[in-house]
């Protein structure tokens, strides 16, 4: 697991940070703070799965009325 990855062989600009996609909004964020492009990530997961609660969508509401 020596190996740097093939873009950091051939020189290309990229990240190994993990982009953050938010899901209210839209907007991607780097846990690297970089400013390269999206695309050029190799990783990428939704706000949610890092704790972020800008969503805070209707899920299982239904599920907590008082009986
Ligand atoms: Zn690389
Ligand atoms: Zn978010
Ligand atoms: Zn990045």
């Amino acid at each position: 697991m020596t190996d740097p990855c093939r873009d950091c062989r051939e020189g290309h600009d990229h990240c190994h940070g993990t982009v953050i996609h938010h899901a209210s909004s839209g907007r991607v964020e780097c846990t690297e703070f970089c400013v390269t492009p999206e695309g050029w990530h190799s990783f990428s997961i939704d706000c949610d799965a890092v704790g972020c609660t800008c969503v805070e969508t209707v899920v299982v509401t239904r599920d907590v009325q008082a009986s």
